[in-house]
């Protein structure tokens, strides 16, 4: 039936005809819609961040998580107010990075050894940097088999990466992410990267103890990790030393402290271990526990834990700053009007990079 309101049905468009259309369910979910309302009215107030993270109540952790991800500015204020307030009663944790591969067993590890810390005693915050993000959303949680166990424990809490964003902000979401883990009761905070890229660089910078899981085997056991995280290493893991991989893994083990004999001992002045272990069969994980203890005493005593610790929030204090300059410049509304007409006029070749950019800069610092 033609539809005589329809705009288009009117005689200068008389070519024209427009049916009355069917009614169509709306794309959103009432229910939903409801749901979304009651959460919406529920939105929490700074105490009531503060209070539920020092009780340990887990979702509203979660909930000041997602706001430290968020990228909406008021969330990022209410992010940083809940921060300041987390940060006197954070701070008492041991921090480590794990890293290695894909396929090299992290989850599995973390999963076996996150299950002997918390027998412990212990209470174990695991998260996760990937900037690759949405991979990782699968990696660590999506596969509902993956830390199963680990999950269903009370002691513990799993967090996937943040997804969106550069490495860079990635990094110091998590960094602010173990902050109300600490002060939400968490001794234990274990931050897991794929090590393929340069994540490693700012998991290294952010904890106190480096794990890498390596696998024997492949004969060249030195390459398929760059020279530089083997070197950021306190400890080496030569997983899946069972069955008949053990020996494999025990030439592995002595190729490996052979070649970390040819580094210099680093500022810690710890010589790092190379332990074999099975994350599926649960051997040499204790061990590896008890070498994060070891390392922990040992730079507690001799000074270099509390010296990193420093070394590493100057090091965030000024990558905070780099991170804001950089996201104001490339979110102001000038530069992002003319960034890609000097984009356009280096690609021709019309003006040199180098001018490009002075031009814009001198454009955002005279902006006013
Ligand atoms: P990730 O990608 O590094 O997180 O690795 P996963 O934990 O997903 O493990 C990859 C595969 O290796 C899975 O099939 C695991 O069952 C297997 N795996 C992990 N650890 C061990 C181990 O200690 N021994 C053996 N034989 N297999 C393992």
């Amino acid at each position: 039936m033609k539809d005589s309101n329809h705009i288009e049905n009117k005689d200068e468009y008389k070519n024209l005809k427009v049916n009355t259309g069917v009614a169509q369910p709306s794309s959103i979910d009432d229910n939903a819609v409801s749901r979304f309302k009651r959460v919406k009215k529920s939105a929490l107030s700074l105490d009531d961040y503060f209070d539920g993270i020092r009780k340990g109540d887990r979702s509203i952790l979660s909930r000041a998580i997602t706001l430290i991800e968020s990228s909406l500015p008021k969330h990022q204020v209410l992010a940083q107010k809940i921060i300041e307030r987390c940060l006197p009663f954070s701070g008492n944790s041991i921090r480590v990075g794990i890293t290695g591969v894909p396929g090299v067993g992290k989850s599995t590890f973390i999963e076996t050894i996150g299950l002997h810390v918390i027998s412990k005693a212990h209470k174990l915050a695991v998260l996760a940097i990937d900037p690759s993000s949405e991979r990782t959303r699968g990696s660590i949680l999506g596969d509902k088999t993956r830390m199963e166990e680990l999950s269903r424990e009370d002691s513990a809490y799993i967090r996937p990466s943040p997804s969106a964003g550069s490495l860079g902000g990635v990094a110091r979401k998590t960094r602010e992410t173990i902050i109300l883990c600490e002060a939400a009761g968490f001794d234990t905070i274990f931050i897991e990267t794929v090590g393929v890229g340069q994540s490693e660089t700012a998991v290294h910078s952010m904890v106190d103890f480096f794990l890498l899981l390596m696998l024997a085997g492949a004969g060249d056991e030195l390459q398929g990790i760059k020279r530089g995280i083997i070197e950021m290493a306190d400890a080496i893991a030569i997983n899946k030393s069972d069955g008949d991989n053990i020996q494999r893994a025990e030439i592995a083990k002595q190729q490996y402290i052979n070649a970390l004999h040819l580094f210099p001992l680093g500022e810690s002045a710890w010589s790092p271990n190379v332990i074999t272990c099975s994350a599926v069969k649960n051997t040499g994980i204790s061990k590896i526990w008890e070498t994060v203890n070891q390392y922990i005493n040992f730079t507690k005593e001799n000074g270099y834990f509390s010296k990193r610790r420093n070394e590493q929030s100057k090091y965030w204090m000024y990558e905070s700053i780099n991170e804001a300059l950089k996201n104001n410049f490339y979110n102001n509304k000038l530069i992002e009007e003319k960034i890609r007409y000097y984009e356009q006029q280096v690609l021709e070749n019309n003006i040199s990079s180098f001018v490009a950019a002075r031009l814009l800069l001198d454009e955002y610092y005279f902006k006013d």
